[in-house]
C-alpha cells in the first residue's frame, strides 16, 4: 500500500513534461496524480459503431463518421470568424464548424485526407453540422487500436490543453499511462464487511474499469462502488462530528416545565396548536431532558407556525432558569419575530427586547445590563446578537431563523456565549429534500412541521400569459374594492440589474397610471433605496396605507401582511421554484382567500412550463423542493449554493437518492455498535478518513 503515489507531482507522469503540466494545472486543475485519477469521463461513447453521412442527423447524439476532406476555409471576421470544413463520404456531404482554436485546427487537418470524425450532430441552416468534433486521421491501424475499447471514455478539455496535444484522446492516453503505473498502488478504504455485503467492486478496479471498461455492466458496478464510497465517508464525517458533539458537550438540562410554559399554553395561545406543532415540541422536550446539546433543525414550510413552536421552547428554556434569544438574518425579520411574539406574549408576561443594528447606544447599553443581571429574558435580534459586548448571564437556547444565511463560524459564536454551549434550533422556510438536508444538515436533527394550521384556504395559484392582464387588473380591483393588500413583485436579477430596474419602475408608472390617486396608492421597494426609505415604504403597506406594493424580491423573506391577499409575479419564468414558493407563502396569511398570479410571456422554455405548472398544481413545499432538485441539480438548490458538502465528484442527490440512504444507513450500524471505531474491522476506516481530510484527525476538526 503506497498511498503516496498520489501525491506524486503530475510533471512527472510519462507523457507529461513541464508544459503540459502547467496547462493541466491551470486548465483543469490537475496537479497530482490523485487528482488525474479522479479526473473522471464525463460520457463513454460506444465506439463499436460508424454512422453514414447520410444517416448522421441532429436528432443522434454523439456519433462518429470516416468522411473524407474535401474543402475548408476560414469565414467571417473577429467574432464572427469561423473555420468550416466539409467531409464527404459514399452517401454525401457533412459541414464541421470550429469557433475557437481555428488556426490550430486549419494547420492539422488536411484537405483530401480520410478523418475519423466524432462529434455531436446539430442543424444549422437547415444543415446537419457538427460544431467542434473530435477528429483523427484514418488508418486501417486507427481502428484496430479502437476496436478492444467499446466504450471510450470521454474527458472534458479544454481549447487550451486541446493545443498541447491534451484533448479528450490525449488525456486518455495520460490516464492510460497512470493506471499502467500506478493502479496495484491503489488501496481499499472499505471494510471488507461491507464490501461484501453490498458486493461492491474493490477500489483499484472501481479506478479501473470508470476510465475503460470493457461493458456496460462494468462501467455501472465501477461508478457505483465510487460512489457509494464518496456518500459514505461524508456520513461518516457528519455522524462522526455529531457523536463527538453529543459525547463532549454537555448541555442544558431543561427537566422543568413551568409557569411560562403552563401560563403561555393554557391562558394565552391564541389557537389550538397543529398536531405537526405537537409532535415536534415532544421532539424538542425529549432532546432538551437528556443533558446533551441539541442541534435541531427545524422544517416547516411558510406559514407552518414555526414562531409559536420556537417560543414555546425559550419559554421552556425561562421555566428552567435560562435566558433564550433568536437571531434573523435581516432587521426586518427581526422586527418581525419581535412584534409577533410580543403580541402572542402580551403585556408584562415576560421581558423580551429587541437588537438590531440600529438600536440606539443608550437604549443598548440599558439591554446589555438586563442581559447581564439575567432580568431580560428573550432577545431578538440580528447579527448584532453575536457581538462580544453581548453577554447572557445564562443563554440556554438560542434559535435561528433562516439558516442558510448564517455560516457555521457564526452559529459557533453564539455556542461560546455560555460555557456550557446553549440548545440549537434552527429554522427554516425553504423546504429541501430529504437527501439534501441528509447531507447539508446530516448532523443535526431534523424535525419537520407538514401540516398548516387548519381553517386555512389554499392559496389559488393561476398563470396568465401577458394578453391576459387586463383579466390581473380586474382581480386586483376586485380585492382591493374588498379591503385588500396586494403586492406585484419583478426580478432583479445581477446580471440585468439595470433592464431589470427598468422593468420595475415602469411596471410601477403602469400600476399607478392603472390605479390613479386618491384612490389608490401604490408604494415601491427596491435594492437601490438607501434602508430608511425601505423601511418607511414597507412600514406604509404593513399600516394598509397603500393598497399595492411593488417590489423586486427584497420582500421574499419573512414578510408578514395577514390582510395582503395577492401576490402577482411578473416574469414569473424567470424566477426558480423555491423563490417562486417563497414569494407566494407573503399571501395567504389570513382567513381570506388569497390568490398568486403568475405572469409570463407566451414563450415559455421546458423547464419554466414545469415550473409554473408546478406552482399551479401544488402548495406543498417539500413536493416543489423535490422538483426542484430534479429540474436543476443539487448545486442550485436554494439554500445550499455556499456549501462545500455538496461538492460531489460522481453521486447525484437527485438521482442517487437510495444510495445515500443505504450510506446513511450503514454509517449509523457501524456508530450504533462501534462509536469509537475501535472493532479490528474498522481500522480501516480511522486511515481512509484520515487520508481523505489531508491527514487531520476528528479531535481537530469537531
Ligand atoms: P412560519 O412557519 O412561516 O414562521 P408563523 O409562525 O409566522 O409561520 O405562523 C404563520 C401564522 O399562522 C401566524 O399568523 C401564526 O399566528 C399562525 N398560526 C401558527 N400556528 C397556528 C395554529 N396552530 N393555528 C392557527 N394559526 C396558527
Ligand atoms: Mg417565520
Amino acid at each position: 500500500m503506497n498511498q503516496q503515489v498520489f501525491q506524486t507531482p503530475i510533471d512527472y507522469l510519462k507523457g507529461v513534461g513541464t508544459a503540459r503540466a502547467d496547462v493541466l494545472k491551470k486548465e483543469l486543475g490537475i496537479f497530482n496524480y490523485g487528482d488525474l485519477l479522479r479526473h473522471f469521463p464525463f460520457k463513454y461513447i460506444d465506439r463499436t459503431r460508424f454512422y453514414k453521412v447520410r444517416d448522421v442527423n441532429a436528432e443522434l447524439p454523439h456519433v462518429q463518421v470516416i468522411a473524407r476532406v474535401t474543402h475548408k476555409e476560414i469565414l467571417g471576421e473577429k467574432h464572427t470568424k469561423r473555420l468550416i470544413v466539409h467531409a464527404m463520404d459514399d452517401t454525401g456531404i457533412m459541414e464541421l464548424a470550429w469557433f475557437q482554436g481555428i488556426k490550430w485546427v486549419e494547420k492539422t487537418i488536411i484537405v483530401g485526407k480520410a478523418y475519423i470524425i466524432f462529434g455531436k450532430p446539430s442543424e444549422f441552416n437547415g444543415k446537419t453540422q457538427m460544431a467542434h468534433p473530435e477528429v483523427e486521421p484514418y488508418s486501417p491501424d486507427s481502428l484496430k487500436r479502437m476496436s478492444n475499447l467499446t466504450l471510450q471514455p470521454g474527458y472534458n478539455s479544454t481549447e487550451k490543453l486541446k493545443s498541447y496535444s491534451l484533448d479528450s484522446r490525449g488525456l486518455q492516453k495520460l490516464m492510460a499511462n497512470l493506471l499502467e503505473q500506478c493502479l496495484r498502488d491503489v488501496s481499499e478504504t472499505l471494510p471488507l464487511y461491507i464490501i461484501q455485503k453490498f458486493k461492491l467492486m474493490s477500489r483499484a478496479e472501481a479506478f479501473r474499469y470508470i476510465h475503460f471498461p470493457e461493458n456496460a455492466r462494468q462501467l455501472h458496478e465501477a461508478r457505483h462502488r465510487l460512489k457509494f464510497e464518496e456518500l459514505f465517508f461524508i456520513q461518516l464525517k457528519l455522524l462522526k462530528n455529531k457523536l463527538i458533539r453529543t459525547q463532549k458537550f454537555k448541555g442544558n438540562v431543561f427537566d422543568k416545565v413551568g409557569h411560562y410554559f403552563n401560563t403561555f399554553y393554557q391562558e394565552k395561545i391564541p389557537f389550538p396548536l397543529t398536531g405537526a406543532q405537537k409532535k415536534v415540541l415532544k421532539e424538542i422536550r425529549l432532546d432538551t431532558q437528556r443533558g446533551v446539546q441539541m442541534n435541531r433543525l427545524l422544517q416547516g414550510d411558510v406559514g407552518s407556525g414555526k414562531t409559536v413552536v420556537a417560543l414555546m421552547t425559550m419559554l421552556l428554556a425561562i421555566d428552567n432558569g435560562f435566558q433564550a434569544c433568536i437571531m434573523a438574518p435581516t432587521e426586518i425579520l427581526a422586527n418581525q419575530h419581535f412584534i409577533s411574539i410580543q403580541s402572542l406574549v402580551g403585556d408584562g408576561f415576560v421581558e423580551v427586547a429587541l437588537l438590531t443594528g440600529s438600536t440606539k447606544k443608550k437604549d443598548r447599553k440599558v439591554l446589555h445590563e438586563k442581559l447581564l443581571n439575567g432580568e431580560l429574558k428573550i432577545l431578538i435580534g440580528t447579527h448584532a446578537l453575536i457581538e462580544d459586548a453581548v453577554q447572557f448571564q445564562n443563554l440556554g437556547l438560542v434559535v435561528i431563523d433562516e439558516q442558510h444565511r448564517f455560516g457555521v463560524e457564526q452559529r459557533a459564536k453564539l455556542w461560546k456565549k455560555n460555557i456550557v454551549p446553549p440548545h440549537i434550533l434552527v429554522m427554516t422556510a425553504t423546504p429541501i429534500p430529504r437527501t439534501l438536508a441528509m447531507t447539508l444538515y446530516g448532523d443535526l436533527d431534523v424535525s419537520v412541521i407538514d401540516e398548516l394550521p387548519a381553517g386555512r384556504k389554499p392559496i389559488e395559484t393561476l398563470h396568465f400569459y401577458e394578453s391576459q392582464r387586463l383579466q390581473m387588473y380586474g382581480l386586483i380591483k376586485r380585492e382591493i374594492a374588498i379591503g385588500r393588500q396586494v403586492y406585484v413583485v419583478y426580478p432583479l436579477i445581477q446580471e440585468s440589474e439595470k433592464l431589470d430596474l427598468k422593468n420595475l419602475m415602469d411596471g410601477f408608472e403602469t400600476m399607478s397610471h392603472e390605479f390613479p390617486k386618491p384612490q389608490y396608492q401604490v408604494s415601491i421597494v427596491h435594492g437601490k433605496l438607501k434602508p430608511a426609505e425601505k423601511d418607511e415604504e414597507m412600514q406604509r403597506f404593513v399600516k394598509g396605507e397603500t393598497h399595492i406594493m411593488v417590489a423586486t424580491t427584497v420582500i421574499e423573506v419573512g414578510v408578514n401582511v395577514p390582510n395582503a391577499s395577492v401576490m402577482i409575479i411578473e416574469n414569473a419564468e424567470r424566477f426558480g421554484l423555491s423563490q417562486l414558493h417563497q414569494l407566494r407563502g407573503r399571501v395567504g396569511r389570513g382567513a381570506e382567500q388569497s390568490y398568486c398570479l403568475l405572469m409570463s410571456g407566451n414563450k415559455l422554455s421546458r423547464e419554466g412550463k414545469i415550473r409554473l405548472e408546478t406552482m399551479v398544481r401544488t402548495n406543498n413545499g417539500f413536493e416543489i423542493s423535490e422538483i426542484d432538485l430534479q429540474l436543476r441539480g443539487p448545486g442550485n438548490v436554494e439554500g445550499t449554493q455556499q456549501s462545500g458538502v455538496l461538492d460531489l465528484k460522481l453521486a447525484d442527490l437527485a438521482l442517487d437518492q437510495e444510495l445515500l440512504m443505504q450510506a446513511r444507513k450503514t454509517v449509523e450500524d457501524i456508530f450504533a455498535k462501534d462509536p469509537q471505531l475501535a472493532l479490528p474491522e474498522n481500522q480501516i476506516l480511522h486511515l481512509s478518513f484520515q487520508t481523505r481530510n489531508g491527514g487531520l484527525s476528528w479531535d481537530k476538526i469537531s
